[in-house]
């Protein structure tokens, strides 16, 4: 008989973003104590966010929760110009900003459309932290699509000169795609951003799932219900006709969805750390799958640098 067999989509877990605004809260804990008030959960992984929280990080979504000179960081989501301007108009200690810079080039490339008077559509998923801050970073003039039925509901004319789409950055490649066809369709002046909004880390990880999906029974993702990136790759594997779980724990796999399957994928999302792969991994030997490969799609070097009163 076939070893059961577990497969390792490589790139998995923690992307460069995700690392830099862990690391911002772990070393602000480090040199000034704690507490450390993080305004939304820095990133979305239930497992980090518990442990930060055990060290003394209190995570806020009001800017009126953070006493007067805490030291307060926003979230690798980023955060709308009104949270900034509200932090700053208080007497904190110390601001640091975890935003990933993939996601603060989107500002910066936003506010210059805004600036020129561009008509902006932006695609992502609504009440979703990324797109709050994104949209948050003008005053009007920006129009939120989630699919490409809201693209016929869109309140701007067909034949608008000025007129630009950026997108957030975890969203899935393929949709996007089909998205970005029919809105170029409709608007033939619409502008499109120099290089894709989505962001590296989030296309690398759909691009494993696509290579896992070709080779095993079922994949399981690892990450939190509210992740965006992690929730694509469950989607992901099963619109490639694979079944997929998403969880965050070893203890949630199901005896029943292991029936029938000799080969199992694992991968995980930009936010969940590897050592949540290494439970999976010895659950699932309990099952009895042995064997371990590894699928290498790509390498990932990818680094961001530190805020400098945090370097060392
Ligand atoms: S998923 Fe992409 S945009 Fe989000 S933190 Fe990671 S690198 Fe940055």
């Amino acid at each position: 008989m076939q070893n059961k067999r577990i497969i390792l989509a490589n790139p998995r877990g923690f992307c460069a973003g995700v690392d830099r605004a862990i690391t911002i809260v772990e070393k602000a804990l480090e040199k000034y104590g704690a507490p450390v008030y993080v305004r939304h959960e820095v990133v979305h992984n239930k497992y980090v966010v518990d442990g930060l929280k055990e060290r003394g990080a209190i995570f806020i979504e009001e800017i009126r929760d953070v006493p007067e000179g805490a030291i307060l960081i926003y979230s690798a989501h980023g955060v709308p110009l009104s949270v900034r301007q509200e932090a700053e108009a208080k007497n904190l200690t110390m601001i640091f900003d975890a935003t990933c810079p993939l996601v603060s080039k989107v500002h910066v490339e936003l506010k210059n459309l805004h600036r020129n008077q561009y008509e902006i559509i932006m695609i992502g998923h609504k009440g979703h932290p990324e797109v709050e801050g994104t949209m948050g970073q003008v005053d009007g003039g920006i129009h939120l699509i989630e699919n490409e039925i809201d693209v016929d509901n869109l309140p701007i004319a067909r034949d608008a000169e000025k007129i630009a789409v950026v997108t957030q950055t975890t969203l899935s490649v393929d949709e996007t795609k089909s998205i970005i066809a029919k809105l170029k369709a409709t608007y033939p002046n619409l502008r499109l951003p120099k290089n894709e909004d989505i962001c590296y880390a989030t296309q690398n990880r759909q691009d494993a799932v696509k290579e896992l999906a070709k080779v095993c029974d079922a994949v399981l993702v690892i990450g939190s219900k509210n992740s965006s990136n992690s929730n694509r790759l469950k989607e992901l594997a099963e619109n490639l006709g694979v079944k997929s779980y998403l969880i965050d724990f070893d203890y949630e796999i199901q005896g029943e969805w292991l029936e029938d399957v000799t080969s199992i994928g694992l991968t995980a999302g930009a936010s969940a750390p590897e050592v949540l792969v290494e439970g999976v991994i010895n659950k699932l030997q309990s099952y009895g799958f042995t064997a371990t490969d590894t699928l290498n799609v790509v390498e990932e070097h990818m680094t961001f640098a530190l805020p400098s009163a945090l370097r060392s």
